[in-house]
Parts: C-alpha cells; sequence; structure tokens
C-alpha cells in the first residue's frame, strides 16, 4: 500500500501517512470493505496529494488482496501485476523488499540517471535500463543495486547537481565533474 501511494509523491509524505493508515485499516479486508471518501480525508489529513484517486486505488488494491489472495500479498510478478494499480516497479519494490525475491531491477528517476552516468547503458527508457542493469548484475544484487542507487543519487549525485568532488566513486565514474546533462529521462 504505501508502494502504491508513494507515486508522485515523496517517501516522506508516505512515512507520515502510513501508520495512521495501517491503524484505522490494520487488514487488507478492513480497507477492502472501506469507503473510500473516508480513506481520502484520511490521506488528506497526513499532507498527502492526489489523495481521491489514491484513496480509490488502495480500496480496490485491498478488495482484490481478498478475493484473490486471502487477504495477503502474493509472491510472483505475474500476480502482483494482476492487481489494479500495481505495475512492474510497483511489483519489484515488493518483491525485493517484502520476500527478497525481484523479478529486475527497480527503476526510478534516481537509478535511470545513476545508470547513465555511471556508465552503466546508453539507454535511456526504464526498461531498457531495467535490462541492461540485469544482465550485467547478478539476480541477489538487483535488490541492493536499486536502494544503492537510489540513496547514491539523493545524497550525492542529485540531477542538478551532482557533488563529485565529494563522490567515493569519483574515480570510477565516466562523467565525473561533467554529469549535469547526463541522464535525462526519455522523451
Ligand atoms: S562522480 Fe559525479 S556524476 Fe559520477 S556518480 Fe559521483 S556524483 Fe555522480
Amino acid at each position: 500500500m504505501a508502494t502504491v501511494l508513494s507515486a508522485q509523491t515523496t517517501d516522506k509524505a508516505v512515512n507520515k501517512v502510513t501508520p495512521r493508515l495501517f491503524e484505522t485499516y490494520p487488514t487488507a479486508a478492513a480497507l477492502g470493505s472501506a469507503n473510500a471518501e473516508q480513506v481520502g480525508e484520511l490521506l488528506k489529513a497526513g499532507g498527502l496529494g492526489m489523495y481521491n484517486v489514491k484513496s480509490k486505488n488502495i480500496v480496490k488494491l485491498a478488495a482484490a488482496l481478498v478475493q484473490n489472495h486471502a487477504g495477503e500479498v502474493p509472491r510472483s510478478i505475474d500476480a502482483l501485476v494482476a492487481l489494479p494499480g500495481v505495475g512492474r516497479k510497483t511489483a519489484n519494490v515488493v518483491l525485493g523488499v517484502i520476500w527478497g525475491t525481484p523479478d529486475g531491477v527497480v527503476v526510478d528517476t534516481h537509478v535511470l540517471r545513476l545508470a547513465q552516468r555511471l556508465g552503466f547503458t546508453r539507454k535511456n527508457t526504464p526498461e531498457e535500463i531495467e535490462q541492461a542493469l540485469c544482465s550485467l548484475f547478478p539476480r541477489e544484487d538487483w535488490d541492493p543495486l536499486s536502494h544503492t542507487l537510489i540513496f547514491h543519487g539523493r545524497r550525492v549525485c542529485g540531477a542538478e547537481r551532482p557533488a563529485c568532488a565529494a563522490c567515493g566513486v569519483q574515480t570510477l565514474c565516466p562523467n565525473a565533474f561533467n554529469a549535469e546533462h547526463v541522464g535525462r529521462k526519455a522523451h
């Protein structure tokens, strides 16, 4: 639920709202039979944007978990992406973080930028970058790889101002001190 709520918002905002959400609706059955408007009010009170759409999505998702999976989170990529509002990225976050069995590398905006800046690939769509990273790294590294790149992207290698002088992999990076224009999304 937290991963679905995190679309187009910060983890900080999601982490603020989820304790109250899970306290109020402690099971998939409770959330799946909840009134979406009331759930939306809870998300809004927690400062989450797009609360109307997101509340409808998570109520539907919880109902599908109850209907198709006895209220549990499934463990396969196919079962996960068949759930409403769950795409490949969300499914791989869940598979990696909960079960330790990702089916690919999660490519968010940080992973996309860092994969290009560090010279792992010249591709620029998330799908192609995921394929390239899966070929370059062993499966057991897929989950920690995306967490590491996301952390590095947030703390050091920012989109606008990469801190190359302070970067621990500066001597290995083909774009060190010249990275501002590398790592852009496909248009
Ligand atoms: S050297 Fe610069 S561009 Fe390369 S990873 Fe470090 S911060 Fe990013």
